[in-house]
């Protein structure tokens, strides 16, 4: 492809610096988002600056369903009536809360660029995509290369599970088109210096599981060993899923092969990065990590289930503990899981395991969240495409792409594969080693999302080039 007069950070770092000051937390994490109004200015921000793109038949919407968060829509014209199909790029702009403490002189909602990194909640997740996304396909309208139509939807609930996605999905249904490549600007990527295709991600389900035993805290000298613990039998119902002594996921509905190519791509990874997933967590020193290789390490990220205990309630904090026996303990679970497994028939297993004979008949409930988070297999790229993947991973970064699997989770995806059986679906993108998407010192790596967006710039010209 023609060299393209293509610069992230010329175009985007300023826009993107005002877009980080807005704190556009998704609905999950600010009940008051609604007032609070935070996600609509974002959303009118980022329609403002799409709207000044240098692009020949491009048009931008804020769309708004009612009570649901504000969704970005671009259309843009195929730039010669030869082509045919649509390409979708998919990103979002809501975030996740500031979460922990910043580093000395970087803040959440405070823009800070250090060592070619942008610093800020929201960078790298995601709100470089619509920037990655349409300074592609001005580059190529300036180079004069052709590309199809394509639609560009920046949703505002992907952090709270995409909640609001399939409404949208539904509600502009005609102005879609015909979906054939859907890029998914959301993902992760092992290094900085190529192209990062996610071959798999991991399913979530979260739950929140609470246990009662008396009608009001006593006294724990006159109930102490004469009414069972709420918290014991909590601990006693999560033995019945996790074994305590290795971590292990008790329940066979939770579990699921590898399948051999993936396997052969994370010896792949293994071989040249030793153990990216070890090397990426940020532990205190000295811990003993589960997994005996980096092989091994690289397999339990991406196929193992995992339990995760990330909220109590009924407990008070240290300072403020009475000597009591508490009434209850509610617990919040999250549970990720293998690419092929069932959200729903986990979600069950999960439900039926935990509420059966409650041990001496306490209040043992058990309620799932309203987002069930589907796991996802990258479908096998046709021909074109795998040959169209290596070369944008040549015009981004001068070298070949790599495949690798995230643990966490894009409900989306699998919801999309559903909605479009046959679509071609990539995800990749910019969230690699230190990137803290979800922690503090979140930071978009400034060279990688200019990579990233040359590479979309040429699977954008590939895709029509194909269709022609
Ligand atoms: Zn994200």
């Amino acid at each position: 492809m023609a060299e393209l007069d293509l610069d992230f950070a010329r175009d985007a770092l300023g826009p993107l610096e005002h877009y980080v000051t807005i704190p556009c937390i998704s609905p999950d994490y600010d009940a008051t988002w609604q007032e609070a109004g935070h996600l609509e200015r974002a959303a009118e921000h980022l329609c403002q600056w799409a709207k000044t793109r240098a692009i020949g038949d491009l048009s931008v919407s804020i769309e708004q369903l009612p009570g649901r968060t504000p969704l970005l829509f671009c259309e843009i014209g195929a730039t010669s009536d030869t082509t045919s199909g649509t390409v979708g790029i998919y990103g979002h702009f809501d975030k996740q809360p500031p979460l922990g403490n910043w580093s000395e002189g970087l803040e959440p909602f405070t823009p800070v660029v250090r060592n070619g990194k942008l610093f800020g909640r929201g960078t790298a997740d995601d709100g470089y995509s619509i920037f990655a996304g349409l300074l592609a396909v001005e580059a190529l309208e300036k180079a004069g290369i052709p590309h199809s139509r394509i639609v560009l939807i920046i949703e505002g609930s992907e952090e709270s599970g995409s909640p609001d996605l399939e409404p949208y999905m539904d509600a502009l249904a005609d102005r879609l088109g015909d979906l054939q490549l859907l890029i998914c600007l959301d993902s992760g990527a092992q290094t900085y210096d190529r192209l990062w295709l996610t071959q798999s991600l991991r399913g979530n389900v979260t739950c929140t599981l609470h246990v009662g035993v008396l009608e009001h805290g006593m006294h724990s000298g006159e109930a102490g060993g004469v009414v069972p613990s709420s918290f014991r039998i909590l601990r006693h119902l999560l033995d019945r899923i996790e074994d305590s002594a290795t971590g292990e996921i008790l329940l066979p509905e939770l579990h699921a092969a590898v399948p051999a190519d993936h396997h052969a791509r994370f010896v792949e990874v293994a071989d040249e990065l030793g153990d990216p997933v070890g090397e990426a967590i940020a532990t205190i020193s000295g811990l003993e990590l589960h997994g005996d290789s980096g092989l091994d390490r690289l397999i339990t990220q991406a196929w193992k289930p995992a339990l995760a205990f990330t909220g109590i309630a009924g407990v008070p904090s240290i300072d403020i503990a009475g000597n009591v026996l508490r009434a209850s303990t509610t617990a919040k679970l999250s549970f990720r899981l293998p690419p092929s497994v069932d959200a729903q028939v986990a979600a069950a297993a999960i439900v039926r395991a935990l509420e059966a004979n409650p041990p001496h008949d306490a209040v043992v409930s058990v309620t799932i969240d309203r987002a069930l988070g589907q796991g996802w297999q990258c479908p096998t790229p046709a021909p074109w495409l795998a040959s169209a993947i290596e070369k944008a991973s040549i015009a981004g970064f001068d070298r070949g792409p790599s495949w690798t699997s995230e643990g966490g989770s894009i409900p989306f995806l699998a919801q999309l594969g559903a909605r479009f059986p046959g679509l071609a679906i990539l995800a990749t993108g910019v969230l690699g080693p230190g990137a803290n998407a979800h922690g503090p010192d979140e930071s978009l790596d400034l060279a990688m999302a200019n990579g990233v967006t040359q590479a979309v710039a040429s699977l954008l010209g590939d895709f029509a080039a194909n269709a022609n």
